[in-house]
């Protein structure tokens, strides 16, 4: 909900942009929430809220949600201060913004349609092509042992195309980091190495997502960390299952030894633990966003995270799936399925939710920056830092 006294926006600036500096001037004022995360002790270091300013803060902010309970300020109060929900739209509105190839920017307003519709449709052309090109006898045959996934999809084709969409992935991601990067304004002349260092250990570690232990809002006013760990799970089975991929790669090119391994093998048991960590994690996070209280959430960017959700899941269970019937008639399908999804997956990487990732990451080590700059020590985490103020309530 937006104030009634919504700010006029500045020229060429955003409705969301504007208000975002309405609340955020608020809370510099206010700063009862100065420990709960990083985003108010780097609100404290700027007299303006310029654009790029706005910009780093969004992505700095984790979305715990805890200054939304925390608010004395948040609606129905006449000042309807609602941080969350402001910096999820000007966060959002960055992704549109500074992803390149730029035309894709324009896909983020419809996001979760644009991605789950592009991958129902490439899953579908590469079947229909399977049925055009390959015969019903060799699709629908059982194939058993070492090779049997490159009698249907020659191995160059299969390697090629992942190459070239890992590619496009990469180069896509870059290209928006750096223009991210030079939005949030001239990086701090400060010591890279421990910055970058402290930077991927709070991202990786989750740590603002932490509450100092408490955990997060992810439901209710109550602390919990279910949040987290069903993003670690989600995070830790997508790390399982790029080393399984690494791991087979190593087996077929150094030794010989071509796909599908035997189920006790280390690429299928790093893939299986993998896959159910990533179904585990998408599908708790998406339960606890049906459950969340609605407050501080943001509805306009609900598709885009569901999206990405959904996506990581069918990427998952179509593995699992695959694992489970490969020596039957329905392999190639499934193959053919799966690669499709994990294709589709590469493909939107740049106009997905994954880019939440990286541009977290280049805010957080600004932030170590500034602070290395300004002098001041590690980012606190947990609890508000006004004298006297209560903790938040223990989970
Ligand atoms: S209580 Fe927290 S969110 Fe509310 S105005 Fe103060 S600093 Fe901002
Ligand atoms: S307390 Fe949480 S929701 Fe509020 S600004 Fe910080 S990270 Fe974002």
């Amino acid at each position: 909900m937006r104030s009634p006294d919504a700010p006029t926006p500045a020229a060429g600036e955003s409705p969301d942009a504007a208000e975002a500096r309405r609340v955020l001037l608020l809370c510099n004022a206010c700063q009862f929430c100065d420990g709960y995360c990083p985003v108010f002790p780097a609100l404290k270091r700027r007299r303006t809220l310029a654009e790029a300013d706005l910009t780093f803060l969004a992505n700095l902010c984790h979305n715990c949600r805890a200054c939304y309970h925390a608010c004395q300020y948040a609606p129905p109060h006449g000042f309807a201060v609602n941080l969350p929900r402001s910096l999820s739209l000007v966060r959002q509105d960055s992704y549109a913004r500074h992803v390149r190839p730029a035309p894709l920017g324009r896909l983020f307003r419809r996001n979760g349609q644009v991605v789950l519709g592009f991958t129902a449709a490439l899953v579908a052309a590469l079947l229909l092509a399977a049925l055009a090109l390959i015969p019903a006898e060799l699709l629908f045959a059982r194939h058993a042992g070492p090779g049997a996934f490159y009698r249907l999809v020659p191995w160059p084709l299969m390697a090629g195309v992942a190459g070239l969409a890992a590619g496009w992935a990469v180069l896509a991601v870059g290209c928006s980091v750096a223009s991210l990067w030079r939005a949030m304004g001239p990086a701090p002349r400060a010591a890279l190495a421990p910055s970058l260092w402290e930077a991927v250990r709070d991202a990786v570690s989750l740590r603002h997502l932490g509450g100092g232990g408490a955990g997060c809002n992810d439901r209710t006013e109550r602390f919990s960390t279910v949040r987290r760990r069903f993003h670690h799970a989600m995070a830790g089975g997508m790390v399982l299952c790029f080393a399984a991929t690494s791991v087979a790669t190593i087996y077929d090119h150094l030794f010989g030894w071509p796909a599908p391994y035997p189920l006790l093998s280390l690429p299928v048991l790093l893939g299986t633990a993998g896959g159910i960590g990533v179904m585990a994690g998408t599908a708790g996070l998406a339960a606890l966003k049906w459950r969340a209280d609605p407050g501080p959430v943001a509805q306009e960017v609900q598709g885009t995270d569901l999206a990405l959700l959904v996506q990581l899941f069918l990427a998952a269970a179509s593995g699992l799936v695959l694992l489970a019937l490969r020596d039957g008639p329905a392999m190639g399908v499934l193959l053919l399925a799966h690669l499709g999804i994990v294709l589709a997956l590469f493909l939107t990487v740049p106009c997905g939710k994954l880019l939440h990732a990286p541009f977290r990451l280049a805010a957080l080590l600004r932030d170590a920056l500034e602070r290395r700059v300004s002098g001041r020590g590690r980012a606190a985490t947990g609890s508000p830092a006004r004298s006297g103020a209560p903790p938040p309530p223990a989970p």
